[in-house]
C-alpha cells in the first residue's frame, strides 16, 4: 500500500508538473506573438506615415535592424527592401498581408521558416496612393522556444521528481501508519481515520461471530469426544481427501494408532485393499460395508459419503465388532452340518437294514438281528435328537425353568441310583460320598449335569474301573466332583472336548452310544446355572471334572 500511495503522489506530481510547464509555456508564447504583433503594427503605422511624406528619402539613413522593411508598388513590384537586393526579388502581389492591406487599408500574417523554427510576422499598411509598406520581424517558433527550454525544465523535472519522492514517501509512510497501528484485536477502541469506523465496526462484529460460533463448535466437538470416547464401537470422520478429521478412540485401537494420525491420509494407517475399495466406493457417494480383521477381532466397517450440495465433503467410518456374532454363525453352520452328518449315519443303517428286510433279503434267523440294529440306531438318533433339544433350549437361555433350592446331594443320589444298573452291566462300581449340600438351580439342568459327568465316567473307564461321585460344601460353594478311573483326555483333546460333537475317538463313542454332545449340554447348563469347571484328567489313569455352585 504504501508503495502505491508513492507511486501515485510521484507520478500525479511529475505530471502536474508537466502539463503546467507545457501550458504555461504555450500560453507566454501566445501572450507574447500577441504583443510582437501590436508593436510590428504601431511601426508599420509610423513606417507608414514617413513614408507618406518623405517618400523614398525616409528611408535614406535610416538605422533599422529590428524590423525588415518594404515598400510595394500597386502592382507588386518591390520598391524598398531593407535587407535584400531588389533585383532578385519577385512580386509580392500574392503575399496574404499584401493582400489584405490592398483590400481592406491593413493586414497581417505569420509563416513559418522551411526548418520550422523560425516564425516571421508581418503587418503590411495601405498608403494613400495606393503603394504599400510592409513590416516583418521574426520570431523563434514555439519549437524554438521548447528546444531552449528543455534543459532548465529537464533540471526543473527532475529536481520536482526528487522532491516529489521525498516528499510521496514521508507522506505515503504518514498515510499508511495509522493503518498499520490498527489494533484489530479490538477494533473500537483505534483513533486513526474517521474513514476506516464502518470498517472496523463491521470487523469488531465478525469477531463476535467467529467467537461465539467457535465457542458453538468447540462445545459440539466436545461433546462428541464425549460420545465417542466411550463408545466400544470405532468412529472415523474423514474430509473429501481422506485426511482423518476425528477418530475416536476405540478406531486409534482397532488400527493401531494414536492421535498423531489427525491430519494424516487414512491409508497411512491402515492400506488394506478391502478398505481401500470400501473408501473408493463411499468416494463415489454411495453406502458401502464389508467385514475385516482388526485387532484380532472380526469387524463390520460401515462407510457413509457425507453428501452437501450434491457433493461428497466427507466420510463417516463405523467400526463394529462382530466376532462374536462371526464365532455364533460359524458354530451354527458347524452345528448343522454336524448335526446332519450325525442323523445321516444312523438313518442310511436303518434304511438299509429295512430295505433289506422289505426285499425278503434277510434271512429268517437274521431278522432279529436287523430288528435289533434298527432299533440301537433308531434309539440312538432319539438320544441325538433329545440332547440336540436340550441344547437349543439351552441357547435360548433355558427360559421358563423353575429355578428352587435344591440339595445337591440328594439330586445326585438320585442320578446315581438310576445309572447303577447300566454301571453294574459295565463292571464299573459307581459310589456317592458327601454331605447335604444346597444349591439356587434348576433342578432338570442339575440332573443333565450329573447324568453326563456319570455316563460319561461309566463309558469311557476300564473293566472293574470305578466312579466316585462326591458332593461337599466348601466355604460359600457347592462341589460336585465326579472322578473315574478311566481311560483319560490326552491334554490336547481336554480344551476341545466341551465343544459340541467333539470326540476324542470318534468310533469308540458312537460304538457306546455316544452323541458327543454330553459335555457341550454339561458346559452349557453350568454357565445357566452361573457354575464353573474344572478338568483334570490324565491318560491311561483317569478323570475328574469338578464343578463349583455357588452355596444357596
Ligand atoms: P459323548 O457322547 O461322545 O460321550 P461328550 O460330549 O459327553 O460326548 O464327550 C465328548 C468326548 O470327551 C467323548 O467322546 C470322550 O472322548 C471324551 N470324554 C468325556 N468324558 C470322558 C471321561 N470321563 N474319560 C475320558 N474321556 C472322556
Amino acid at each position: 500500500m504504501t508503495k502505491r500511495i508513492f507511486r501515485s503522489i510521484c507520478l500525479v506530481s511529475i505530471s502536474v508538473f508537466l502539463v503546467f510547464a507545457v501550458l504555461f509555456t504555450a500560453f507566454l508564447y501566445n501572450y507574447f506573438s500577441d504583443s510582437q504583433q501590436a508593436q510590428l503594427k504601431i511601426q508599420t503605422n509610423l513606417v507608414a506615415q514617413g513614408a507618406s511624406h518623405e517618400g523614398m528619402d525616409y528611408f535614406k539613413g535610416l538605422d533599422n535592424s529590428d524590423y525588415r522593411i518594404t515598400w510595394i508598388d500597386k502592382d507588386g513590384t518591390v520598391l524598398f527592401d531593407s535587407q535584400s537586393d531588389l533585383s532578385g526579388m519577385e512580386n509580392h502581389m500574392e503575399r496574404e498581408e499584401v493582400k489584405e492591406a490592398i483590400a481592406y487599408g491593413s493586414g497581417e500574417s505569420a509563416r513559418y521558416s522551411k526548418t520550422l523554427l523560425e516564425r516571421s510576422l508581418y503587418t503590411a499598411q495601405r498608403l494613400n496612393d495606393g503603394t504599400v509598406i510592409r513590416l516583418s520581424t521574426s520570431q523563434n517558433s514555439l519549437l524554438r522556444l521548447f528546444l531552449g527550454i528543455v534543459w532548465p525544465v529537464s533540471f526543473i523535472c527532475v529536481a520536482a521528481a526528487l522532491l516529489s519522492l521525498v516528499l510521496a514517501s514521508r507522506l505515503s509512510k504518514k498515510i499508511v501508519k495509522p493503518l498499520n497501528e490498527l489494533n484489530l484485536d479490538e477494533p473500537l477502541n483505534n483513533e486513526g481515520y474517521d474513514e476506516l469506523s464502518p470498517l472496523l465496526r463491521r470487523i469488531s462484529i465478525q469477531q463476535k461471530q467467529i467467537r461465539q460460533q467457535s465457542a458453538e463448535l468447540l462445545q459440539k466437538q466436545r461433546e462428541f469426544d464425549a460420545v465417542t470416547t466411550g463408545m466400544t464401537e470405532g468412529i472415523v470422520l474423514l474430509n473429501s481427501k481422506r485426511i482423518i478429521l476425528s477418530i475416536n478412540s476405540a478406531a486409534m485401537r482397532l488400527l493401531g494408532t494414536d492421535d498423531s494420525c489427525v491430519g494424516k491420509f487414512i491409508l497411512s494407517v491402515n492400506r488394506s485393499t478391502e478398505l481401500q475399495e470400501l473408501l473408493l466406493k463411499a468416494g463415489g457417494g454411495k453406502y458401502a460395508e464389508s467385514v475385516m480383521e482388526l485387532a484380532g477381532g472380526k469387524y463390520q466397517i460401515d462407510v457413509s459419503p457425507i453428501i452437501s450440495n450434491e457433493r461428497v465433503s466427507g466420510m463417516v467410518l463405523l467400526m463394529l465388532d462382530v466376532t462374536e456374532k462371526e464365532k455364533i454363525e460359524q458354530m451354527r453352520r458347524e452345528f448343522t452340518a454336524n448335526v446332519s452328518h450325525e442323523l445321516k449315519t444312523p438313518l442310511h443303517t436303518i434304511s438299509g437294514s429295512a430295505e433289506l428286510m422289505c426285499n425278503g433279503m434277510v434271512k429268517p434267523e437274521d431278522t432279529e438281528k436287523f430288528a435289533a440294529r434298527i432299533y440301537r440306531e433308531s434309539q440312538r438318533m432319539i438320544g441325538l435328537v433329545e440332547d440336540i433339544i436340550k441344547l437349543s433350549h439351552l441357547d435360548e437361555g433355558a427360559e421358563n425353568m423353575e429355578w428352587e433350592k435344591v440339595d445337591l446331594y440328594a439330586l445326585a443320589e438320585e442320578t446315581v441310583n438310576r445309572l447303577l444298573p447300566s454301571a453294574a452291566s459295565a463292571g464299573i462300581k459307581l459310589a456317592l460320598t458327601g454331605e447335604k449340600a444346597e444349591v439356587n438351580a434348576v433342578p432338570q439342568l442339575l440332573k443333565e449335569i450329573v447324568y453326563n459327568l456319570c455316563d460319561n465316567g461309566i463309558k469311557y473307564n476300564r473293566e472293574n474301573g470305578s466312579v466316585k461321585v462326591t458332593v461337599q460344601n466348601e466355604g460359600d460353594h457347592v462341589l460336585l466332583r465326579v472322578s473315574d478311573t478311566g481311560v483319560g483326555i490326552p491334554p490336547e483333546h481336554q480344551e476341545r472336548i466341551f465343544e459340541r460333537f467333539y470326540r476324542v475317538d470318534k468310533s469308540h463313542s458312537k460304538e457306546i452310544g455316544g452323541t458327543g454332545l454330553g459335555l457341550s449340554i454339561v458346559k452349557h447348563a453350568v454357565k445357566l446355572l452361573n457354575g464353573s469347571l474344572k478338568l483334570e484328567s490324565q491318560p491311561g489313569k483317569g478323570t475328574c471334572i469338578t464343578v463349583i455352585f455357588p452355596r444357596a
